[in-house]
């Protein structure tokens, strides 16, 4: 059966729907009515900051200065879903990349990571189960360890979620423990496989979610980091509305900025705007404002084509990579060369566990990968790893030759022992 009628209510954990809007915030938008006399928000008195200007000087030599009226209104408390012109800025370029089928709205959020934690908050309710990719992203592993959930573990193969094997698991499933509502997924150059799902896989597993009433948490902080023609998100073919769009300026302006939006039905992130308010009260408004300020000067084609210059340099830098551990490592690991992202996903042959092997005697010759192992929801179900994440990104050709010679030497001496 395909549902195709979205019941929000159905996913939204118990606790977040009791969650009401904070009193006080829900009176900031009133504040701007012509004539208002407000004796209402505890805003400081924006008169004593001490900021005059906020200028930008960008690398190329270009000079950027935040509008006087946008910084005012950053330096105060704002919207919990962003400042109003980033996000409706954030909301066109959503329209243009991705022309969402259904309706939707937008929320800016301290990084992704901070949306994708709030969204998993309040979806989750206690004893849910969690579809999950296994290898899957650590940050969020490390936050759901800590929630009240079971995480299943999704198969993955060269092109990320295998769809016959989550049908089969979906199908399968037992009448007594619940059914999930959720799949987590990162579908472009997956933290840590360096794999991408193709538009097919997309489809399909999009039609696994119709089938199953699943939502769609979809991970994408390395959308812009494709090597390619830019695969079609699952927010483009969402025609129902169980789609939770996830996107990151980290990769492609600065991670320090901490600037991230999500993107889906308003009957969700609306839920999850309640999260802030309590969190955090807002993303950074004055992080925003810079953003904006450079966004907003480059319009949607400069951004554009900003995000390809990105995407070229880490495409010289992965072909660099692949070139160096054919080099070194052909006989001694197995790998997908990487269509997008920064990381690469080694198989060491021959080795039982990468765990020890990397985290001593690797240190010990001076190369640092990270023990596939940490990827895993469960690992001692798991048991020993023969994978290794590798990034590089920030990595010269010189440091790659060397350090993959590094660690050829080593699995080589491990091998021989
Ligand atoms: N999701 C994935 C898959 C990531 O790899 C990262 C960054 N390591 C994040 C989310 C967090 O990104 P942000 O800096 O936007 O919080």
């Amino acid at each position: 059966m395909t549902v195709s009628t979205m019941d929000y209510q159905h996913y939204l954990s118990e606790s977040s729907k009791a969650r009401k809007p904070s009193a006080i915030r829900r009176l900031i938008p009133l504040t701007k009515l012509p004539g208002m006399i407000s004796f209402g928000a505890g805003a400081p008195n924006g008169d004593l900051f001490p900021f005059e200007g906020i200028s930008i000087s960008l690398k190329n030599g270009q000079s950027l200065q935040i509008d006087s009226q946008i910084l005012n209104d950053s330096l105060t408390y704002g919207p919990s879903d962003g400042i109003p012109p980033l996000n409706s800025w954030l909301k066109e370029l959503q329209r243009l990349q991705h022309s969402p089928p259904k309706d939707f709205v937008v929320s800016i959020g301290t990084g992704s990571q901070d949306l994708v934690t709030k969204a998993l908050q309040v979806l989750i309710s206690p004893g849910d189960n969690v579809l999950f990719e296994s290898p899957g992203y650590v940050g969020i592993i490390a936050f759901l360890r800590h929630q009240p959930c079971n995480l299943v573990d999704v198969e993955l193969d060269s092109h990320g979620v295998v769809p016959a094997k989550l049908r089969e698991q979906l199908q399968n499933w037992p009448t007594d423990k619940r059914k999930p509502k959720m799949i987590y997924t990162v579908p472009v150059g997956g933290n840590p496989t360096g794999v991408s799902q193709t538009l097919e896989r997309k489809k399909e597993i999009y039609e696994i979610a119709r089938e199953h009433n699943l939502l769609i948490l979809e991970d994408d902080p390395y959308y812009y980091l494709q090597f390619g023609d830019k695969i079609p998100s699952y927010l483009s073919m969402d025609v129902d509305g169980r789609v939770l769009r996830f996107d990151s300026m980290s990769k492609i302006l600065s991670s320090g900025l901490r600037v991230g939006w999500a993107t889906g039905p308003a009957e969700l992130i609306n839920v999850m705007n309640l999260v802030t308010q309590t969190a955090n009260l807002q993303p950074s408004s004055v992080a925003q404002a810079i953003t904006y300020t450079l966004v907003e000067s480059w319009g949607y084609t400069g951004f554009l084509e900003h995000t390809l210059k990105v995407a070229a340099f880490y495409k010289g830098r992965c072909e660099a990579f692949c070139h160096y551990g054919r080099k070194h490592l052909t006989g001694l690991a197995d790998w997908v060369e990487p269509d997008s992202g920064m990381f690469v996903w080694f198989y060491l042959k021959g080795i039982e566990d990468s765990f020890d092997l990397i985290l001593t005697k690797a240190v010990e010759k001076k190369v640092l990968l990270v023990p596939g192992i940490e990827f895993y929801c469960h690992p001692k179900e798991t048991g020993p790893c023969q994978f290794v994440r590798a990034s590089f990104s920030n990595v010269s050709e010189q440091d790659m030759d060397l350090g993959l010679e590094r660690l050829a030497s080593l699995l080589r001496e491990h091998i021989a022992e």
